[in-house]
This record gives C-alpha cells, sequence and structure tokens, in this order.
C-alpha cells in the first residue's frame, strides 16, 4: 500500500517509514504542511498518517483541503496533543483515526491494516481466493498452504488486484502503486511486471486478466 507520512520530526518520521516499508509499504514523507498538501492534491495514496504541528500549514489545515478536494483517503492523525477538543476537531474534519505519541510501532502498524482493511471491506487480515491465501499481515502468499515467493513490491500489486477482485486495476494505478519504489514508469515495464507476476501464480491456476486499453483484474472467486 502508498503511505504518506506528514511529520516534520526526522526521527520519529524515519522510524515509523523504516517499520512500514519493512512490511512491503511503499512509504513517502513530507515534512510540511504545504509539502503534504501538493503531495495529496498531486498522488493517491492508500494511507495518510498525519501530524498537527507542523511548518507553514498545520495538520487540520491540511485535512481540511484534503476533504475539501472529495478524497476520502483514510487519515491516521498522529500527535502529542491529546486534547479531547483536538481529538473532536480532527475527527470532525474527517480523521479516521487518532493516535497520540509516544506510541507503539506495532499499534500503528495494526491501526494501519484495520484502515486498509474497512476502505477494502476486508474483515479479517486474510484474503482468500481459490487455492491462494494472502496474510497482509505477515505479508506472505501461499498457494495450497505452500508459500509462494514474491517480491515486496510483487507482493504489493498481487495485494492491489485481490483487494480490487473483480474490478479492473489500470496500469496507471499500479505505476502509481510501485512508484518510488522501483522505476516502472511506463505501462512497458508494467506488462513486463505482470508477465513475470503471471509466471509466478501460473500453478495456482488463478489468472491475472488483461483487460485490453484498460488493465488487469483478478476475477471475483466463488469463496
Ligand atoms: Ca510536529
Amino acid at each position: 500500500m502508498r503511505i504518506l507520512i506528514v511529520e516534520d520530526d526526522e526521527m520519529l518520521a524515519e522510524a515509523v517509514a523504516s517499520a512500514l516499508r519493512q512490511s512491503a509499504h511503499m512509504v513517502t514523507r513530507a515534512a510540511s504542511g504545504d509539502e503534504a498538501d501538493r503531495s495529496l492534491a498531486a498522488n493517491e495514496y492508500d494511507v495518510v498518517l498525519l501530524d498537527l504541528g507542523l511548518p507553514r500549514l498545520d495538520g487540520f489545515e491540511v485535512l481540511r483541503r484534503l476533504r475539501q478536494r472529495r478524497s476520502r483517503v483514510p487519515v491516521i492523525i498522529l500527535t502529542a496533543r491529546d486534547s479531547p477538543e483536538d481529538r473532536v476537531a480532527g475527527l470532525d474534519l474527517g480523521a479516521d483515526d487518532y493516535l497520540t505519541k509516544p506510541f507503539q510501532l506495532a499499534e500503528l502498524e495494526a491501526r494501519v491494516r484495520a484502515l486498509i482493511r474497512r476502505t477494502h471491506a476486508h474483515a479479517s487480515s486474510e484474503i482468500v481466493h481459490g487455492p491462494l491465501r494472502l496474510d497482509m499481515a505477515g505479508r506472505r502468499l501461499s498457494c495450497n498452504g505452500q508459500p509462494v515467493e514474491l517480491s515486496a513490491r510483487e507482493l504489493a500489486v498481487v495485494e492491489l488486484l485481490l483487494l480490487r477482485e473483480g474490478r479492473v486495476v489500470t496500469k496507471q494505478q499500479i505505476v502509481d502503486h510501485l512508484y518510488g519504489w522501483e522505476d516502472i514508469s511506463s505501462s512497458n515495464a508494467v506488462e513486463v511486471f505482470v508477465y513475470r507476476l503471471r509466471k509466478k501464480l501460473d500453478l495456482s491456476g488463478v489468472d491475472i486478466k488483461t483487460v485490453r486499453g484498460m488493465g488487469y483484474l483478478i476475477e471475483k472467486g466463488n469463496d
């Protein structure tokens, strides 16, 4: 998943970023409110972690502008301000969750997973599709109980396709999803990437279908 961390505390931002990267998320950082605002206007993220006390534009204003643009991206506010007024203000502006500093990275990661599941209407952190079982928490894919060896970015694309099963994922969405991770910037590169991925899923019988002129999809399973 693509996660934007908006945090001006360099050490905290890096600690959170590296934990999330370990879990195979694609992490982008913004260190000020206006940088965050520009990045949110230009890119699609799956989750935003938002500090409140930020240079130039505070977190409330970033959130207000984000919702004004009708973006529904889930936002978790991370802040040392823990007054009930701030919580209420943040939630009223359209934040989805609120975590007070200092927090445990494990708790933050669990909340990120919960939000991703909620966004995609999955009740657990596992997706089962035919013989495939994707463990989103453990970042593992198995086929009939046997582990399937995937790179972090291959896993991220399988996850994207499975979370949107039955719906087309465009090449541009895949490019956006992998942005900053690997230099997959053209639709040709996406085709090569998907070709490799198909081979790895070959034995499972699960097919990544090409929808001409649009993108790819994994058809809805029967389970
Ligand atoms: Ca701050």
